[in-house]
C-alpha cells in the first residue's frame, strides 16, 4: 500500500519540490495551506490532480487534529511558516504563534491522534543568529538575532522534547539557505538572477540591493528536500545540518549572475541603504558531516551551477513573457 504524507505550506519552494519527489516514490500527497486554492498550485499545476488539498489552521489545534485524523498520513512536512526573514521584524507575535506554536500543535495533534506518525520539522540556520563558531553544527549553541530564528528555536526544541520525552519519531533539519527558480523575488538571490534577466531582455535599468558583503551558506532546494525525506526513512530519528559547508557573498551571485548574461553588473547594480538589516548575520556556515555520513546525503549542484540554472530558468520565465521562443 502506497505511503501516505501530508505536507503543511505546500505551496512554497520546498513543498512543491518535496511533492514532485514523493509523488515519483509512489506516495498519496496530501497538502495544508492558507493561501487561496488557485495559488497554492502555482508550482504544482502539472501534478494537482494528484495532491489532495485540506483546509485547517495551525494556529487552531481543534483544525490540526481533525486534520490528521482525516489525512491519517505515515509522515508529516511542515514547512507551514512566514519565511521572509525581516517580516518577522514587522510581525513578531504573529510569527511566534505560526512559526513557533504552529509545531507544538501539530506535534500535540500527533500524540493524540496518531503517535506512529513520522515528523519533519523545518528548522533553520537563522537559529544560530550571530554564532559562535564556524562552521556550526548539530552541537553548536543557538542565540537567535530576529524573531523569525527566535520562533524557529521554539520549534526545533518542542520537537525535540516530544521525541525525547514522548517516544515521537520526530526529527528537525537545520537547513541554511536554499534557493531554486521557485524561490519568490523578495529573497535576495531570485531578486538578482530575475533582474539580471530582465536587464539583458532591456525590461530594467538597475538592481537596487542591501549589503553586497553579506555572506550565506547557500545550496539548492531540490537537494535539501532530498534530505528531509531521508531522515524519515531512517530507524532513529535524530536532528541534522544541511549545508553547502560553502560560504559565498551576494556580490558573488550578482557577479556570477549578470557575467553569465555577459553584462557588467557595475552599470546596473545599485547600493540602497534602505535594504540593509537592523541586525546582520555574518558567517552563517554548516557543517554537514552527520548528514553526509548518516544520511548518505550531499548536495548534487555547485555554487556556480545554482547561479545558472537560476539565471536559465529567469530567462526562459522572460523570453516566455515576450512571446519569444527560448533559444538559451
Ligand atoms: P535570509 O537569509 O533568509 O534573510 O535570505 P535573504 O535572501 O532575504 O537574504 C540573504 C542575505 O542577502 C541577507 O544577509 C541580506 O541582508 C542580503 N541582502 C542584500 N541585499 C538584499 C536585498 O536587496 N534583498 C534581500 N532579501 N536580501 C539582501
Amino acid at each position: 500500500m502506497s505511503k501516505r504524507a501530508l505536507i503543511t505550506g505546500i505551496s512554497g519552494q520546498d513543498g512543491a519540490y518535496l511533492t514532485e519527489l514523493l509523488l515519483e516514490k509512489g506516495y498519496r500527497v496530501f497538502g495544508l495551506d492558507v493561501r487561496p486554492p488557485e495559488t497554492v498550485f502555482h508550482h504544482l499545476e502539472h501534478v494537482k490532480d494528484q495532491v489532495v488539498l485540506h483546509r485547517a489552521d495551525l494556529l487552531d489545534q481543534q483544525s490540526v487534529v481533525q486534520l490528521i485524523e482525516e489525512a491519517q498520513p505515515d509522515e508529516i512536512y511542515n514547512f507551514a511558516a512566514y519565511s521572509f526573514v525581516p517580516f518577522s521584524w514587522e510581525e513578531p507575535v504573529l510569527t511566534g504563534d505560526l512559526n513557533g506554536l504552529g509545531v507544538a500543535r501539530l506535534l500535540e495533534a500527533i500524540r493524540r491522534t496518531k503517535p506512529d506518525v513520522r515528523f519533519y520539522q523545518a528548522s533553520s540556520s537563522e537559529m544560530f543568529g550571530k554564532p559562535e563558531q564556524v562552521p556550526q553544527d548539530e552541537l553548536t549553541a543557538f542565540r537567535p538575532g530576529t524573531p523569525y530564528g527566535t520562533a524557529k528555536l521554539y520549534g526545533h526544541w518542542i520537537t525535540a522534547n516530544y521525541r525525547d520525552k514522548l517516544g515521537l519519531y520526530a526529527c528537525s533539519g537545520i537547513l541554511y539557505n536554499h534557493e531554486s527558480p521557485r524561490r519568490p523575488e523578495e529573497f535576495v538571490t531570485r531578486k538578482i538572477t530575475a533582474a539580471a534577466a530582465r536587464i539583458k531582455a532591456g525590461l530594467q535599468n538597475e538592481l537596487r540591493l542591501g549589503d553586497l558583503h553579506a555572506k550565506r551558506d547557500w545550496g539548492y532546494a531540490k537537494d535539501y528536500v532530498y534530505a528531509m525525506w531521508l531522515m524519515l526513512q531512517q530507524p532513529q530519528p535524530d536532528d541534522y545540518v544541511i549545508a553547502t559547508g560553502e560560504e559565498h557573498s551576494v556580490g558573488d551571485w550578482v557577479e556570477i549572475a549578470f557575467g553569465y548574461l555577459g553584462l557588467d553588473w557595475r552599470r546596473y547594480v545599485k547600493q540602497d541603504p534602505a535594504l540593509l538589516r537592523p541586525v546582520e548575520l555574518h558567517r552563517l556556515v554548516g557543517n554537514s558531516a552527520k548528514a553526509r555520513a548518516r544520511l548518505g546525503w550531499q548536495p548534487t549542484v555547485t555554487f556556480e551551477e545554482l547561479v545558472k540554472l537560476m539565471v536559465d530558468a529567469d530567462v526562459a520565465r522572460v523570453q516566455a513573457q515576450l512571446g519569444k521562443p527560448n533559444v538559451g
